[in-house]
């Protein structure tokens, strides 16, 4: 399945469950099965999204500020 890209839409100062709900699943649009790394090195930080339910993987495109709201999640299962 060809990966799906996406751009983030939670801010810096948004709360962690709004950071999540950011994250959930686009096409079976579940979050709590969302397994998300974060790759925050070079000019494009982004995390790669996979889905344990439906198997689609996508990534998601964040600014630097998002990356490190991202990186302060408690843990990396949503
Ligand atoms: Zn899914």
């Amino acid at each position: 399945m060809r990966d799906l890209a996406d751009i983030a839409r939670f801010r810096p100062d948004d709360p962690d469950e709004l950071v999540a709900a950011s994250l959930v699943c686009p096409v079976c649009l579940s979050g709590t099965e969302t397994h998300w790394h974060l790759e925050a090195d070079g000019y494009d930080p982004s995390a790669q999204c996979e889905c344990q339910r439906c198997e689609q993987s996508w990534r998601v495109y964040l600014t630097p500020q998002q990356a490190l709201r991202l990186g302060l999640m408690p843990i990396s299962t949503l």
